[in-house]
């Protein structure tokens, strides 16, 4: 299936998780998208957040059935929303604070319904951004002063880790990779985007050499209409984690593709190629320097 064949963009606004288990529509104006490359949202979507967002009041909940909101311990007033099902993410808003802010709630814009008329207007806390990623130079990047890399930052650090190791946004999650690693690439499936919040960038390494430090709230989702494959995501705080595929050929199912926003900066990856990009948001600009290999 290929969501963006569609071709006039719904109204009102309309998206879900990868399961369905949430799913909203926006009945009032929607927001250009903003890109948030703080470590929280790296950890959280696997990648960063491209955020589009409504008036509280405008964002009406068609399932919230599967919805949970995770408060990261060192800031429990902002909540990060996810589907417990798949392990989507969703929403994220503040908990207290001025109007503007509470009025206010964040969508994830690879959730969205295509094609969505919107497009990537800024760049927060760009200092904060992972190091396989290239950010787009026609984005404005917000400089705020928590947007340079600080004392604490995580890519104040010199050398990539070694071994590679990263975790969720809780921490509950956590692994080392105990051998080679391989660029990354991105997806743009509609599964990844609705799973993401955006789309997946991952990269691949055996399983036998992903070693886990702390694991037990990892869950996978196997989606109905493709129940070979895995998406695995953190129970607590919705991580998007791992994909793996269950039963295949030798080379597929002795590999796991690990979604690269999840590791300690920096990785000292580069961004190899993109697939899918038939079924990439029509809000997000590609790297044009990196190769496209649109398969069915
Ligand atoms: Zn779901
Ligand atoms: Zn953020
Ligand atoms: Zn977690």
């Amino acid at each position: 299936m290929n969501e963006s064949a569609q071709t006039e963009r719904k109204s009102p606004p309309s998206g879900h998780c990868l399961c369905s288990g949430v799913s909203y529509e926006v009945h009032g104006p929607i927001r250009q998208v903003w890109n948030c490359h703080c470590w929280r949202c790296r950890r959280w979507t696997g990648h960063f957040m491209a955020g589009t967002g409504c008036k509280r009041s405008d964002l009406h909940l068609v399932s919230d059935a599967t919805l949970a909101w995770h408060h990261p311990a060192d800031d429990p007033n902002v909540a990060y929303g996810f589907c417990r099902e798949c392990g989507g993410s969703v929403f994220w808003k503040v908990m207290e604070g001025p109007p503007d802010q509470t009025d206010h709630i964040a969508i994830c814009a690879g959730t969205l319904d295509l094609p969505t008329g919107l497009h990537t207007e800024r760049a927060l806390f760009t200092g904060d951004a992972a190091d396989y990623h290239w950010l787009d130079p026609s984005v404005e990047a917000w400089d705020r002063e928590e947007s340079r890399p600080a004392a604490g930052s995580e890519t104040a650090q010199p050398a990539p880790e070694s071994p590679p190791a990263g975790h969720c946004l809780c921490g509950a999650v956590s692994y080392a990779v105990d051998g080679e690693m391989l660029d990354v690439w991105n997806c743009h499936c509609w599964r990844c985007r609705r799973w993401t919040g955006h789309y997946l960038a991952a990269a691949r390494s055996l399983r036998s050499d992903v070693r886990f430090v702390s694991g037990g709230t990892l869950v996978w989702h196997h989606p109905a209409d493709a129940p070979n494959v895995a998406y695995g995501s953190c129970r607590d705080c919705g991580s998007s984690l791992f994909w793996k595929v269950s039963e295949g050929s030798q080379d597929e199912v002795e590999n796991i593709f690990i979604a690269a926003g999840t590791l300690d900066a920096p990785t000292g990856l580069h961004t190899e190629g993109s697939v899918f990009t038939d079924d990439a948001a029509d809000y997000h600009n590609r790297d044009p320097s990196i190769a496209a290999l649109s398969r069915e």
